[in-house]
């Protein structure tokens, strides 16, 4: 395997190209959007010069990393060649589905077609395929060049070979890849979501406040960053939908959004992105309790 397509140069999909290119992968990075395609490309170079400033590659590694990554606007010119194409496009069932039924008419049949979905259905995008044995999910972690874990997912109709070549892969980007089933959320998200809901729970019936909440899983529960906050990092409004993917799945009223959840993102209020989520991140200010005015 030496030619990976990555589809989305987002957050992830910059951070995944830049993964494999550093590993000496030739890698077709894809989005609809060029702006999005030089934003990604700024990313990776900036985090390329920090890694140099701290003497973890020189400065030849980076130019090479760089000169491993080609840009394209279109799927049907990146991945003629590709061994594995990795989709970390907007999480979108609708969107995906279209992605996943391109990628099966445009590459080489014996492509393996991987998704990095935080929650949507392996098994779904892989019947919008003619090839749903070779469709798997490889959930990257954000920030992904630091992050070690992938969440491997397997369809329900995933081949052994496919999981295995997946895992191996992995390990040569020095991942430590952890093989889980195809159900809603998986097992990070399906863990991480309601502790997350929880906490907001905790707050939404003024338990505690935001700084309390957090500081107790922080110093308690030795977590590096409260739930809280965590929410705010990952988005408010990513939250909210795995939280519903999670609800509409198992039909089970223990994944309903904590309506303080519903309200914040209707609000515009989805974290560090949008500049305030629980915490107050505009203008450069120090982390500051701001949620208490929704609870009303
Ligand atoms: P993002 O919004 O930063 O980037 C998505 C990119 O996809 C955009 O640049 C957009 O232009 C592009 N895109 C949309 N439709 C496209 C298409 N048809 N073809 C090509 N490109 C297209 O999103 P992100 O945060 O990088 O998330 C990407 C995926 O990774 C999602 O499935 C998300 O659930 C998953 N994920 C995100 C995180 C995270 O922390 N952000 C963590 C793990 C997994």
């Amino acid at each position: 395997m030496k030619n990976i397509a990555v589809i989305g140069a987002g957050t992830m999909g910059n951070g995944i190209a830049h993964t494999f290119a550093q590993n000496d992968f030739k890698v077709q990075l894809i989005d609809v959007s060029q702006d999005a395609l030089d934003r990604g490309l700024a990313t990776i170079t900036k985090n390329l010069d920090r890694m140099v400033a701290k003497e973890k590659i020189t400065e030849s590694d980076k130019q090479q990393t760089l000169d491993n990554i080609t840009t394209y606007t279109a799927i049907t010119e990146g991945v003629e060649y590709a061994s594995l194409v990795i989709e970390a496009a907007t999480e979108n069932m609708e969107i995906k589905k279209k992605i996943f039924n391109q990628l099966d008419q445009d590459c080489p049949e014996d492509t393996i077609l991987a998704t990095n979905t935080s929650s949507i259905s392996i098994t779904q995008l892989a019947a919008a395929t003619s090839r749903p044995e070779m469709v798997i999910g490889m959930h990257f972690m954000n920030p992904v060049p630091i992050m070690k874990l992938v969440e491997i997912i397997n369809g329900y109709n995933t081949s052994q070979e496919v999981t295995d070549t997946v895992v191996e892969l992995s390990k040569k980007l020095g991942k430590i890849p952890t093989a889980v089933n195809d159900y809603p959320g998986f097992v990070a998200n399906r863990i991480l979501m309601p502790m997350i809901n929880e906490a907001i729970e905790t707050l939404y019936n003024a338990v505690a406040g935001v700084q309390e909440i957090d500081t107790v899983m922080k110093l308690g529960m030795a977590h590096p960053m409260g739930p809280l906050q965590l929410a705010d990092f990952i988005g408010l409004d990513v939250c909210l939908s795995i939280l519903n993917v999670l609800y509409d799945g198992f039909k089970n009223p223990k994944y309903a959004p904590c309506p303080l959840l519903v309200n914040m993102v209707a609000a515009g209020k989805m974290g560090v992105k949008s500049g305030e989520g629980f915490y107050d991140y505009s203008e450069n200010k120090k982390a500051e309790k701001v949620a208490g005015q929704f609870i009303k």
